[in-house]
């Protein structure tokens, strides 16, 4: 059974029709990169998965359930955002467990989680430092944990190094394909940058002006690109 399915999905805001009729099917442990410029629709996509947005039309479905309208918290679903903010007063243990405690976890599963998670992240020697105490890349990885510890069905993540200087990014691409390899859990990643999809992705799904342009694997897309507009984006010689 495919871990999402979307079928014909729009949105609109007002007039403006954003997204114009996505279908896609990502399996169980893929990871899936969302690639297009500027005001594609990649984030507004993220947020229907997430339920942040109602769907203007089609249908989605998360393990053969049909999630349109399951609210967010009910959909198993956690999002990583470019950026984040760590409560500073709090050791990176307590900002990593903190949902799980608000949400009634006991104190010794949100342990073994938080460890296993640090384990994944290479900060299982941080635990009980301060946010300030850490480099960037650790502070990105504190928030990555975030995400990890509530163990969801699908992980999106929305343009998550963009903001980091060129070094702090290569850094930050390794822990994710870490992440990726130890967890396996499926993950779906807008990204604006090639590299980062070529390198991290199973399949990549070119998006442009809200429409599929080509779905496939990044050998896929940079030996036969569909079309122009793929071939600039993916950066194959066609
Ligand atoms: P991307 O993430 O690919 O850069 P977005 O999904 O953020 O693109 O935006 C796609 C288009 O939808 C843009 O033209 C943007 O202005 C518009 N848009 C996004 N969110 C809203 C909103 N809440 N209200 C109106 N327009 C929106
Ligand atoms: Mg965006």
């Amino acid at each position: 059974m495919a871990k999402l399915e979307l079928s014909g999905i729009k949105k609109s805001f007002g007039a403006t029709e954003v997204l114009k009729g996505i279908d896609l099917t990502v399996e169980d442990g893929e990871f899936v990169a969302f690639v297009g410029p500027s005001g594609c629709g990649k984030s507004t996509l993220l947020r229907l998965i997430c339920g942040l947005d109602e769907i203007t039309a089609g249908q989605m479905a998360i393990e053969g359930e049909i999630v349109n309208d399951v609210p967010p918290a009910k959909r198993g679903i956690a999002m990583v955002f470019q950026s984040y903010a760590l409560y500073p007063h709090m050791s990176v243990a307590d900002n990593m467990g903190y949902a799980l405690r608000l949400a009634g976890t006991s104190k010794d599963e949100i342990n073994k989680r938080v460890e296993k998670a640090a384990k994944v992240l290479r900060i299982e020697n941080y635990l009980d430092r301060k946010p300030r105490q850490l480099s960037g890349g650790q502070r990105q990885r504190v928030a990555i944990g975030r995400a990890i510890v509530r163990e969801p069905r699908i992980f999106l993540f929305d343009e998550p190094l963009s903001n980091l200087d060129a070094s702090l990014r290569v850094e930050m691409r390794i822990e994710i394909a870490r992440m990726k390899e130890r967890l396996g859990t499926t993950m779906v990643y807008v990204t604006h940058d090639q590299i980062e999809a070529m390198t991290l992705a199973d399949k990549i799904v070119v998006l442009n002006g809200g429409r599929v342009e080509q779905v496939g694997s990044p050998l896929d897309l940079y030996n036969t690109p569909q079309n122009r507009f793929v071939a600039g984006f993916i950066g194959s010689p066609k």
